[in-house]
């Protein structure tokens, strides 16, 4: 950014402005052990949840074929670091996939058997909620064969698995859902930053000292109570509907706008298919009731009618059915280790598919059918 020149660098070309509003969002941060990231990546675009679904799929393919049972063990623990929302939204995910989806899919391994382990180093889990609705929801992922284990920071981890209070846990799926650093808009702005790197905006969310740009969402930061407001969609659009205001008020010679005031609605968070806990003012839910008050939110916020009637008919088909697209392995990148590459092959073989495209619907004999033909293949060739 060249704020003094007005103007957003980008390589050759640089566009100049009137008013700018930097909304870069978050990364996920390893609190100084950035050598972590390449074992245990973690959830942010759609490209992370792609690659950890692939992932997570492949772990299962190749315990399928692994015959050491130290091994096979290692492919079927999943650890999962951080136990805010992220971390128990996608433990629940994971112990559904495996105890439930998958359960019947394997002749070698029982899926029904996968550990699946979420690690926090705090005292208890989901830390942003009232701590009885903190237990229920502790309760509910232990019933769906998770375990917890709080009080346990994670000391190392590595691509055979963490180290946690000094003990080894071998596992080769760690996924990192402990911590977020906002983008480097601080850097580019030259501007003050808190220690989770944020820019510390005005209460009109401009950059001090220059009136006409504005940071908000993930990369913003600013307290109101006393109290930072959270990294969650309803802040960044909150602030994003207010500083549109403030710019036309601006253009429109009108001053006077009231400093920006978010109004909380709330902290949903879901356990696996029908449990989710929900904390609004004085409400507390738990339960199937407030699973679907979660469900009807998240539909509520999509853009476009023809998209909430696509995703609530899909997401009802699904739960009924448990029929979706949860077995499909897209393609990777060359970067991944051999053994991953030689079960892509076999996954690709079983899938029929290729590159960005969906498979086609198989039954569960031809799925075990191909299974084989693609096991067979991958170690002849
Ligand atoms: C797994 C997960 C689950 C979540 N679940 C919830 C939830 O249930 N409820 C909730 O309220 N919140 C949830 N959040 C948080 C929520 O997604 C964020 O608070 C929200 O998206 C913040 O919006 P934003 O516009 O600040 O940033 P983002 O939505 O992250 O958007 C930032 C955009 O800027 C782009 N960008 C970054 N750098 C550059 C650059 N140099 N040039 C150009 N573009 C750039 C990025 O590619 C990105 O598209 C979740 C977050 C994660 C990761």
């Amino acid at each position: 950014m060249d704020v003094q020149g007005q103007r957003v660098l980008m390589h050759e070309r640089s566009v100049p402005y009137d008013y700018l509003i930097l909304a870069t969002g978050a990364r996920h941060s390893y609190f100084g052990h950035d050598a972590w990231e390449p074992f245990a990546p973690g959830l942010k675009s759609i490209d992370d949840a792609a690659m950890l679904r692939r992932k997570i799929l492949l772990a299962f393919e190749a315990a399928e074929i692994e015959t050491d049972p130290e091994q096979r063990q290692a492919l079927l623990t999943f650890v999962l670091v951080g136990a805010g929302p992220t971390g128990v939204e996608m433990t629940g995910a994971i112990a559904e996939l495996a105890h439930k989806t998958l359960a019947s899919d394997f002749r070698q391994i029982d899926p029904k058997a996968t550990r699946i382990v979420l690690v926090e180093a705090l005292p208890r889990i989901l830390l942003a909620f009232p701590e009885s609705l903190a237990k229920k929801a502790e309760r509910a992922l232990t019933r769906l064969g998770v375990e917890i284990k709080t009080n346990s920071p994670v000391e190392a981890i590595e691509s055979e698995g963490v180290v946690i209070a000094g003990n080894r846990l071998p596992a080769r799926t760690v996924i990192w859902t402990a911590g977020v650093a906002a983008s480097r808009a601080g850097q580019w702005l030259g501007a003050e930053v808190d220690r989770a790197g944020r820019v510390k905006v005005g209460s009109d969310l401009s950059l001090p000292g220059h009136p006409n740009v504005f940071v908000i969402g993930d990369t913003a930061s600013l307290s109101q109570k006393g109290k930072l407001l959270p990294g969650v969609a309803p802040v960044a659009m909150q602030e994003g509907r207010y500083v549109a205001q403030v710019i036309a008020q601006c253009m429109a010679g009108k001053k006077g706008m009231p400093p920006f005031r978010y109004r909380s609605h709330g902290n949903l968070a879901t356990v696996g298919r029908s449990f989710a806990v929900v904390e609004s003012g004085p409400l507390r839910l738990t339960g199937f009731l407030a699973w679907a008050m979660w469900l009807a939110v998240h539909i509520f916020y999509l853009i476009g009618f023809r998209n909430r009637l696509l995703i609530m008919f899909q997401w009802a088909w699904e739960y009924l059915t448990r029929e979706h697209s949860a077995r499909l392995i897209t393609c990777g990148d060359a970067t991944e280790p051999s053994s991953w590459q030689q079960l892509t092959l076999t996954s690709t073989l079983q899938e029929s598919s290729v590159c960005h495209e969906p498979a086609p619907q198989q039954s569960q004999g031809s799925r075990r059918d191909n299974n084989e033909r693609g096991v067979r293949l991958a170690q002849e060739g």
